[in-house]
């Protein structure tokens, strides 16, 4: 064993020493990332086929973006809200004028944004729409994935994120997803009802896309029931499904939008996000001074890397580049999928795919197919036991595509 092996191992032995078993990583060690590749602390390179969740979909360690966190830490770093900083100015005027909103509430990590989200809707609902005290609804999609917060996990129905955490919040009711039918008649049922949370694909849940029509559908029940629609684009938001957000496919505007991950391309902050809350004046009027904050929120370097990657993905017209590779990857997929059993499909949107390994639930399948790509140079993700999420940063190529499609059908069969 060389010097360098026995670093990684190293490596390992500490972090299962000494860090939470809250994750089960694979056993690779990364020091480096360029483009759509990492290197591990022996040198060797892998296609990123995880992009940290679809947070580096600029490509790992862009030196603009990169640059642009330099520059601004030599001047400043941190103000706190209670004085104005030049840096959240002029961003929060290019996000909400990007996206169309009016508002943005910029906190830290996808989870806060979603939180803030939902104190939003519930204070909206009480101060705009009149529902009594305490009484508010919201409805949710089974399967969801928002975050890790008390109060997020508290409408899981993953049981892994919720067993042994409670008591839980209430106030929630969950929904089949992609069913439109089950909204009207909660919706119907419910007169309390403040708001509806969803993905607009659900990523965590093995990236699935809905039924076209049913954003839309959605849109025109909440419409129609002054109901607020929360769109949790955290992980579908800013290009990686081949449109800037998931729900322009169907071409609808979402009264809160929550955005998150990739707003800062994986640079910022440390555990990989920024989050955005947009929403139109008069939902977000309802939070005053005082009522809801963070510390470092709305940061200086924060700005000016969110600024900076949203440059980035607009002037390397990264939603285009996923939007043209759209079919393209699953059709290359597709080709082995029918000659060898062991892979059942493989769904997705653009750049945001999964494959669905032919195996029970419970089968370790698709954690042994993920161990065998590390040995031939990519490194995806099992997401269920039976389901590899496939998410390269956005900058990738057809032809590392094919090169990648390849190394699928090497590691498979
Ligand atoms: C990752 C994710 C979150 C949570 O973001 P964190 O930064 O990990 O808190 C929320 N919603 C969706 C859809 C996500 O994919």
């Amino acid at each position: 064993m060389n010097q360098k092996t026995s670093n990684a191992l190293d490596y390992i032995a500490l972090e299962e020493k000494y860090g939470a078993y809250n994750y089960h990583p694979m056993p690779v060690v990364l020091e480096k990332g360029e483009g759509v590749f990492v290197w591990d602390v022996e040198g060797k390179w892998y296609y990123d086929f995880l992009s940290s969740y679809s947070s580096v979909n600029q490509w790992n360690s862009h030196p603009e973006i990169i640059n642009a966190l330099k520059e601004q830490a030599k001047k400043i770093t941190l103000t706190s809200l209670d004085f104005y900083n030049h840096q959240i100015s002029v961003y929060e005027k290019r996000i909400t004028e990007h996206f169309g909103f009016d508002k943005v509430l910029p906190m830290n990590t996808g989870a806060e944004a979603v939180e803030i989200s939902l104190k939003l809707c519930r204070k909206w609902g009480y101060e705009k729409k009149n529902i009594c005290g305490n009484q508010s609804l919201i409805i949710v999609c089974k399967n969801n994935f928002h975050g890790r917060t008390s109060g997020i996990i508290s409408f899981s129905s993953d049981s892994q994120a919720y067993a042994h955490y409670g008591p839980y919040m209430p106030g929630f009711l969950s929904i089949p997803y992609d069913d439109s039918r089950a909204l009207e008649e909660a919706l119907g049922r419910y007169p309390n009802v403040a708001g509806f949370l969803l993905e607009p694909i659900q990523g965590e849940a093995g990236v699935i896309v809905p039924q076209s029509g049913y954003l839309k559908e959605c849109q025109r029940l909440c419409k129609a029931d002054n109901v607020l629609l929360i769109a949790d684009e955290v992980q579908t938001g800013i290009g990686h499904t081949g449109k800037m957000l998931a729900c322009d496919y169907e071409g609808i505007q979402v009264d809160v939008l929550i955005l998150g991950k990739t707003l800062s391309g994986g640079v910022y902050p440390i555990s990989e996000a920024l989050a955005k809350v947009l929403a139109n004046d008069a939902i977000m009027e309802v939070i005053r001074p005082g009522q809801h904050g963070s510390t470092f929120g709305g940061n200086s370097l924060a700005c000016a890397v969110a600024l900076t990657a949203l440059n980035v993905i607009e002037k390397e017209q990264l939603a285009e580049n996923a939007r043209i590779l759209d079919e393209f990857f699953r059709e290359e997929m597709q080709k082995f999928i029918q000659e060898y059993s062991i892979i059942k499909s493989v769904r997705g949107k653009g750049l945001l795919n999964a494959l669905v390994v032919n195996s029970p639930e419970e089968s370790e399948l698709a954690w042994k197919i993920c161990l065998d790509l590390k040995l031939k140079g990519l490194l995806a993700k099992p997401m269920h036991s039976n389901i590899i999420h496939l998410a390269p940063p956005l900058t990738i190529t057809k032809a590392q595509l094919i090169e990648c499609a390849y190394l699928f059908l090497k590691a498979v069969f």
